[in-house]
């Protein structure tokens, strides 16, 4: 799965965040420094309606960056926007920083994201500000927060069930930028078949006991497109997430249905037990399956670890019996801990 040295800095980050369990109140930028417990305890308490602020940093890509871009413009440190974290942006974050206060260190937590965004915004407003709203909503990047923009952001107000004035303050900006709940409209599937089968095949697996879905990922941290939250997007209707850090981007994909018929054959009729550590969420090479919406990781079988004793090879065998054109396992470079299957 690892493709890049981006995703080796944000091993150490995951690993910060399993170990605080808050999400958003931990994170290795300098936003972590004075986080008080009091902080650490009100962000946990928020965190089933509030996911965490995204961590940007060099090397990161998509719609999170776009936006700080946008902001980083809007508030005097003009950056291009062009979705990837370089070395401009990270001057420009730097800067930013020091003139609020913040420790200067070029990564992108929460303290920076509440500093950038502490600006409020309506119709009639315009410029960069603006644009970073609209990449969000994803409606028209032209700077303007005209009728267009301001129904966008009632229509997103309401679905997460906040006041649905338009207005897009510190409570909207957070949701906009952090939530788990899709701020863009879904694309196209991705597949010729129905969407309407992988919902119904997505509910059916939510009530198969003996399929398990990873909360997070083994080297990236993005909460909106985790196992779990794909495979409960795909059962709402909504499609799955990618991760803004991955070569896509933040989008929605439908999650095929021979692959998701798969894993209910694997369980109902094989007996195995398998715990899904990714669909369509992390990062792997630019072409990858994955991001189509045509594989599943798995990193147990039965309980065990794969790489561990886990029955990896019968498991394997049969993905390909079930239609699965790349099957890859322990072995195959970076297969190590997981299985791969594929369908094309
Ligand atoms: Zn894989």
């Amino acid at each position: 799965m690892r493709k890049n040295l981006r995703n080796l800095l944000l091993q150490g980050l995951a690993a910060a965040l399993l170990a605080g369990g808050a999400l958003g109140a931990v994170s290795t930028t300098g936003d972590q420094a004075s986080a008080s417990p009091r902080e650490a305890a009100h962000a946990a308490t928020n965190a089933t309606r509030l996911a965490f602020w995204p961590v940007l940093k060099t090397g990161s890509r998509g719609t999170d960056v776009l936006t700080l871009q946008h902001l980083l413009t809007a508030r005097g440190h003009a950056v291009k926007a062009d979705g990837a974290f370089g070395k401009k942006t990270a001057a420009a974050v730097r800067n930013f920083q020091h003139r609020a206060g913040l420790k200067a260190d070029g990564a992108v937590g929460p303290k920076t994201w509440t500093k950038l965004t502490s600006l409020t915004l309506r119709t009639g407003a315009k410029g960069s500000a603006v644009k970073a709203i609209q990449v969000q909503l994803g409606v028209k990047t032209d700077g303007v927060f005209g009728k267009n923009t301001s129904s966008a952001v009632r229509s997103f107000q309401k679905r997460v069930g906040l006041k649905t004035d338009g207005i897009v303050g510190p409570k909207t900006w957070n949701f906009l930028i952090a939530t788990s709940t899709p701020a863009k409209p879904a694309p196209k599937p991705s597949t010729s078949k129905p969407a309407g089968s992988s919902v119904a095949l997505a509910r059916q697996l939510l009530n198969t006991r003996g399929i398990t879905y990873a909360r997070t990922h083994s080297e990236t941290v993005d909460s909106r497109s985790t196992a779990y939250q794909n495979i409960h997007d795909m059962a709402k209707g909504i499609g799955a997430a990618t991760s803004g850090n991955s070569h896509v981007g933040y989008k929605r994909v439908q999650l095929d249905p021979r692959m998701l018929r798969a894993l209910i054959t694997l369980h109902d009729k094989y007996g195995y037990t398998l715990q899904i550590s990714e669909f369509v969420g992390g990062v792997h090479s630019k072409t990858s399956r994955h991001y189509a919406g045509l594989t599943f990781d798995a990193n147990y079988i039965n309980g065990i670890h794969v790489g561990s004793g886990a029955p990896h090879k019968k498991v394997m065998k049969l993905c390909t019996a079930l239609g699965a054109t790349e099957v890859l396992g322990p072995g195959d470079p970076n297969h190590s801990t997981h299985i791969h299957c594929a369908w094309k």
